[in-house]
């Protein structure tokens, strides 16, 4: 070993618990300056170009206007006077954390980290770990409502135990795709473009079909579906081309033909499936967040998912309401 590590090795081993975790906090700091460029929310907001507006009116152009009480730089609104710091509207208002624990917390969630997960990793509470994965996903909630499918697109249906309903206990599961399982329209297109859309509860009619996925599927495109009947309205009002295949999984043709969609549901229910305790009414949360990392992973040569995801969050336009 050289001298210069035993140095260091001993300074450690002397430092006192308090210093111990000033050092860690000051490594941590490092590290994440090189990784993202930026130590502190204000630099990260600085580094992705995001100008402080104001949160009532809207306006740009705010001036520096002494600190707020935990010591952010405040500006003021030259149109309305409010003021502000640069971490409003933001989900970084309010962050008690450093940020090398924000982005540790936000890389874990680039692989779908559980709970638990998150709090050994990131040596967070559990409530905290609770907040910042809602406050991330608030970032890509409505972000399916621009997906647009085209070319071929596979469409199919999948169902998940409703948390909702409340069942006698002893009582025994009703079986078949009854009122107490939650649908969930699931479309994948030829260039990979996911989309998974939470629908009420059972088997879906046409008009549920046409609400999930009319503005989502382009004119003309072919759609490759099982002979479900409630997707018939959907190919004749958007002229797509009809390409079906009777639902066999014992048929290979079948299972070749859907085996994009198909997998798409396996991935979807391994994720779902290991938050054991999500309520069916954030199943939508989890989903757009499963659908946006199923984009930023497919352009994963031309954009690192890290630092796109950084930049997403850096830029998002959101007020987090705590409602659980
Ligand atoms: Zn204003």
């Amino acid at each position: 070993m050289e001298s210069g590590s035993l140095d260091l090795r001993a300074l450690v081993d002397g430092l006192p618990a308090a210093e111990l975790e000033e050092l860690r906090d000051a490594v941590a700091s490092r590290l994440c300056r090189e990784k993202y460029g930026a130590d502190t929310i204000e630099g990260l907001l600085a580094k992705w170009g995001r100008e402080p507006s104001c949160p009532c009116c809207g306006s740009s152009g705010a001036w520096l206007d002494g600190h707020t009480p935990a010591g952010r730089d405040r500006y003021r609104c030259p149109a309305c006077g409010a003021r502000f710091s640069a971490l409003t509207g933001t989900i970084f208002a309010n962050a008690k954390l450093p940020l090398h624990k924000i982005m540790r917390m936000v890389e874990v969630m680039c692989h779908n980290a559980s709970l638990r997960l998150i709090e050994l990793t990131c040596e967070v509470s559990h409530s905290t770990a609770f907040i910042w994965r809602h406050k991330v996903f608030s970032t890509v909630s409505g972000w399916q409502d621009r997906v647009v499918l085209s070319g071929r697109v596979w469409i199919d249906e999948m169902y998940f135990e409703d948390t909702r309903v409340e069942r006698e206990p002893g009582a025994p599961k009703r079986s078949g795709l009854s009122r107490d399982k939650v649908c969930v329209v699931v479309a994948i297109d030829s260039f990979g473009r996911a989309l998974a859309v939470v629908s009420e509860n059972g088997k879906p009619s046409t008009r549920r079909i046409n609400k999930a996925l009319r503005t989502h599927i382009r004119r003309g495109s072919t759609v490759v579906h099982d002979c479900e009947k409630a997707h018939n309205a959907l190919v004749r009002d958007l002229g797509l081309v009809d390409e079906r295949y009777k639902a066999v999984t014992t048929d290979p043709v079948y299972l070749e033909q859907m085996a994009l969609v198909n997998h798409l549901c396996a991935w979807i229910r391994r994720y779902v499936e290991r938050f054991a305790c999500m309520r069916s009414e954030n199943l939508q949360s989890y989903l757009d967040w499963f659908v946006y990392l199923h984009r930023v992973h497919r352009d994963e040569e031309k954009w690192p998912v890290e630092e796109r995801v950084v930049r997403h969050l850096a830029l998002s336009n959101t007020t987090y309401l705590r409602k659980w």
